[in-house]
């Protein structure tokens, strides 16, 4: 099933070098609407939770403190197809290999400061949602 939903983080580099702004223009000229947005800073833990499925992978830990060394921004995208399309919109994970117009092309800084998050299936969207935005 394809839902209409996805989630982003805009993370700790992006939101410290004052690009939120510029990030959620780029978000939403791409057709996505905002639905849930908050600004929150992860403790070590929930940015390990978060990420759990990576703890295995030789970056878990530079990532996890890295995902927790300033706030991010987390919401929650509208727009059909929202997954791929959003997909395609942030770009590959090395921003070396970003394409033009996509935001990590204009926006990371290396493979593991790439400026956004972007969910790989709408199973972890819906969980990556309930986890920021749950009640
Ligand atoms: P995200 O899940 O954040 O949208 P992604 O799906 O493009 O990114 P993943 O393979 O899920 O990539 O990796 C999660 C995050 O871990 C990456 O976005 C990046 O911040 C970091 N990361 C991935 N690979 C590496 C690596 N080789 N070295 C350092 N950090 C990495
Ligand atoms: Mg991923």
């Amino acid at each position: 099933m394809t839902t209409n939903r996805t989630f982003t983080m805009i993370k700790p580099d992006a939101v410290a070098e004052n690009h939120i702004g510029g990030i959620l223009h780029m978000i939403e000229q791409g057709g996505f609407r905002v639905v849930e947005l908050q600004k929150v800073a992860l403790t070590a833990a929930r940015a390990g939770e978060f990420y759990a499925v990576h703890r295995e992978r030789p970056f878990y830990n530079d990532l996890v403190a890295y995902m927790s060394s300033g706030p991010i921004v987390a919401a929650v995208l509208e727009k059909d197809n929202a997954v791929a399309d959003f997909r395609a919109l942030i770009g590959a994970t090395n921003p070396a290999n970003a394409e033009e117009g996509t935001i990590r092309k204009k926006y990371a800084k290396s493979i593991e400061a790439n400026a956004v998050h972007g969910s790989d299936s709408d199973e972890n969207a819906g969980i990556e949602a309930e986890f920021f935005f749950g009640k």
